[in-house]
């Protein structure tokens, strides 16, 4: 029996969930824009599909726009913002996802510092906040080391900034989008206690279908749409609706929602149990990342002396799946920039594991993964 420990990379389609897509890939194909009654009916059910995910972010329908997916909802958050208003700069962390760092690179961007947990320091992000910063986008929670961030304070800060626009008649906005791929499963999602104008959600991180996700984006915030065409999703993402894609995220996320609340105990659990055996056996086992503000699914270690890869591969051929760290990005040579930003080496880097788990993980799963780990490693 294989062990995936590799959530935050994919989740399997929970069964629930296909059957609520199955329809639409043949007796429901219809094209939603279509003017017969068979048409009308599959765009009534992107309605609902719209409406179910809007109630449970605290959002109206109208602000939620349908991607391809985390990466395309993270660029029209920064490229359609840039776009839209030219000459201004934006903010982002330094342990974003490629899918925020690119869009950003070339454009006036500056990084605000994490500390060695891994959280945002609230003083340097004040202290890089200028006249001209338009868009601040800082992830929910981190895909390698699973530290959860502060919004809430973060919106905080971003909101007396706004004040002081107002004072000074500088009509510029200041825009705060987070990335809550990794977020969606275990915390809350409700926009308006976060305080953000935008955030991004995708399907394959919660048990639903890849390539489908949604940007939401507040009511009266200036972006400019990034595909262009028929005019779909209020002009912000054209192209015919993927009807079984946005069905499945909205039956994924409602079953995340939930589920979350005993999900996240269970995992929590079961992360502390993984921790204890895992430093018994190997007391030279150092965690990465925050303990306190963490995804309940995450753990991420460093073994002194180890390759990373070798052991992903041992652990392979004994039917345990685990990542190096970002399974996101395409494979690169380059050591992660999450764990350079804090502030660890190379060596370091290349001697760390990360294991997230799921809905199916069980304590004899991790009783396995950590003896293969110390026959592996002693
Ligand atoms: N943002 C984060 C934090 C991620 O972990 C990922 C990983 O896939 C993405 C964005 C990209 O999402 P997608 O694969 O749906 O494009």
């Amino acid at each position: 029996m294989a062990i995936y420990l590799d959530h935050a990379a994919a989740t399997p389609l929970d069964k629930q969930v296909l059957a609520a897509m199955e329809p639409y890939f043949i007796d429901k194909f219809y094209n939603p824009s279509a003017l017969y009654l068979a048409a009308k009916t599959v765009k009534a059910d992107i309605a609902m599909a719209r409406q179910s995910i809007a109630k449970i972010i605290g959002a109206k329908p109208s602000e939620i726009v349908f991607t391809s997916g985390g990466t395309e909802a993270n660029n029209l958050a920064i490229q359609g913002v840039l776009q839209a208003w030219p000459g201004s700069e934006i903010l982002v962390s330094s342990i974003e996802h490629e899918s925020i760092l690119e869009p950003a690179a070339g454009h006036d961007v500056l990084r605000v510092d994490v500390s060695s947990s891994g959280r945002i320091d609230l003083a340097d992000l004040q202290r890089r906040l200028s006249d001209k910063t338009v868009l601040v986008s800082v992830m929910y929670a981190n895909n390698e080391i699973g530290t959860i961030q502060a919004l809430r304070e973060i919106a905080g800060v971003v909101s007396l900034a706004r004040a002081r626009r107002l004072k000074d008649s500088n009509r510029l906005p200041i825009y705060l989008h987070t990335d809550a791929t990794q977020a969606a499963n275990y915390l809350d999602l409700q926009v308006a206690s976060l305080g953000v104008d935008m955030m991004t959600v995708n399907g394959g991180k919660i048990y639903g279908p890849k390539q489908v996700g949604f940007l939401y984006v507040k009511t009266g915030t200036k972006l400019k749409a990034q595909v262009l065409g028929g005019g779909q999703e209020r002009g912000l993402r054209s192209g015919t609706e993927n009807v079984a894609g946005i069905v499945g995220l909205a039956s994924a996320l409602s079953l995340a929602a939930s589920r979350r609340k005993d999900e996240s105990k269970r995992l929590m659990a079961l992360r502390q149990y993984f921790i204890k055996e895992l430093t018994s056996r190997l007391p030279q086992a150092v965690i990465n990342g925050s303990l306190k503000h963490r995804l309940p699914n995450n753990i991420h270690v460093t073994i002194p002396g180890i390759d990373n890869e070798r052991v992903i591969m041992a652990l392979d051929e004994r039917g345990i799946m685990c990542a190096a760290g970002s399974a996101c990005s395409a494979s690169s040579e380059q050591p992660s920039h999450v764990l350079t930003a804090l502030g660890l080496s190379d060596t370091v880097a290349r001697s760390s594991l990360r294991f997230t788990m799921g809905v199916s993980t069980t304590e004899a799963d991790i009783d396995a993964t950590i003896s293969a780990l110390a026959q592996i490693c002693l």
